[in-house]
Order: structure tokens, then sequence, then C-alpha cells
């Protein structure tokens, strides 16, 4: 068994190696993550400029790019031989509802998807990492279950860890997801020699995060489990598109 380890906080992070210390006696682990944080870059990829492996001393390989690309790359020529599975984080905060649309932590697991296996995205509610042994305890708990779980493939599961000590964590809920409200507006700043600039803010407090979300899961000290799809399709818009369509023919 072969796990391709990835993240979105960069490969210092210690969600990182809080993730590989996990998983390294369960499989085999490759850790590709990019050389700087990149929270927030969702599926991209680097199409600008070559992108360069440098194994570091700890093994881990940095990549001058995006988690997509790490996991891109890893799957696709980089190593020897293919994972058979792809798991990504511990991401330091939380990856609840509409963050999922700008979460590279999601991503990274996303570019797993040709893979048989479902892949897992781990979160922490925090940014300290006082409680990544809570989140890496579930983390080893659920990839090690993957084995009895029967899932179609392009199924992502992403994990969200209440930010508390394993023995207040009251358990582990199945939710979808909530939503957010809309993001406080973008912070204004002047840099010294008086150019304006913006900083993007922090996103919107849950506006729909009542039971069976993924918030009030982890509101309530669950671990939350929301499996994801790749298909966004509007099933229900493609009947109502249907009759505007062809009254315009
Ligand atoms: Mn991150």
């Amino acid at each position: 068994m072969r796990i391709l380890i990835s993240n979105d906080d960069g490969v210092a992070a210690p969600g990182l190696a809080a993730l590989h210390d996990a998983l390294s006696d369960y499989a085999e682990c490759t850790v590709i993550a990019p050389d700087q944080d990149k929270s927030g870059a969702s599926s991209s990829l680097t199409l600008d400029r070559p992108l360069h492996p440098n194994t570091l001393p700890n093994g881990f390989i940095s990549l001058n790019g995006t988690p997509t690309d790490c996991v891109h790359l890893g799957l696709n020529g980089l190593l020897p031989q293919v994972a058979d599975l792809v798991v990504s984080g511990i991401n330091l905060g939380a990856n609840l509802g509409d963050d999922v649309l700008y979460s590279g932590t999601v991503a990274a697991a996303l570019e797993g998807r040709f893979l048989a296996r479902p892949a897992f995205a781990f979160s922490l509610l925090s940014r300290l990492p006082d409680n990544l042994p809570t989140a890496a305890y579930f983390a080893r708990k659920l990839v090690e279950a993957h084995e009895s779980l029967d899932l179609p493939p392009r199924t992502v599961l992403n994990v969200n860890i209440p930010n508390l000590p394993l023995e207040h964590i009251r358990g582990i809920q199945l939710t979808r997801l909530g939503h957010r409200a809309r993001a406080a507006a973008p912070v204004k700043v002047v840099n010294p020699r008086g150019k304006e600039g913006y900083w993007i803010s922090v996103a919107g407090d849950a506006e729909d995060g009542g039971p069976g979300t993924d918030f009030h899961a982890v509101m309530q000290g669950y671990v939350s489990v929301t499996p994801l799809q790749l298909d966004r399709t509007f099933q229900e818009g493609l009947n109502r598109l249907q009759p505007w369509l062809e009254a315009l023919l």
C-alpha cells in the first residue's frame, strides 16, 4: 500500500509532519508538498513555469507549485510507483461548507480522483498545532478503515476535526456541507511608499449550519466526515433549462 501525502500549508507545516507520522507505519508514504503556504489555491495548476522537486533532509519533496501540482506530478510520473491513495492535510484551519471551493487541502485530495480509492482531506479547526494529535489520531483511524469502504472513484472524504483534546471528542458524524455567509470586506492597506492594496478578509460565518451540517457537527464536538463528489451539475437545473432553451428556437 502506497500513500501520497500533500497539503496546502506548505512542506514545513506541522500538520503535514503529524499526518506523515500518523501514517508512516501503516503504508509506504511519500510526501510532496508546496514549498510555501498555498492555502486558498484551490485546484490550480502552474502552467507558466517549470516545477522543480527538491528532496529535503527529512525525505519530504518540496515543490515550487500548488497542492494540485504536487499530487498531479506525484501521480503522473515523478514517482517510480503510483500511489494507491491520496491523503491531504492536516490543515491548520477549518474547511467547512463553502471553504471546499477555495481549499488547497481539499484540492490536493480531489487531484487523487483518478485512483480507484477515495481520497481524504483532513483539517483541524485551529490555527495552532496544540490539538494536532487529535486530528492525527482520526486521520490514522479513517485511512486505515478505507479498506472496508466501498465508494465509487472520484469521491473525496472531507474530514474536519474539532480543536479539542482527544478525550473531549464526542464521536464521528457523517455530514453534508453547510454554507457560509458572504466574507467580510477586503481590508485596505497602504504600503510605506503609498501604494494601496487589499487583503482578502476572513470567511463568513455559518449561514446554513444546522443539524446535519459539517458546521454543526464540529461545534458539537464531533469529527465531521463529508463525502464530496466532483460533479457539480445542477440536476434540477437541467429540467428547468430545457423548456427555456426550446422556447428560444
Ligand atoms: Mn491551509
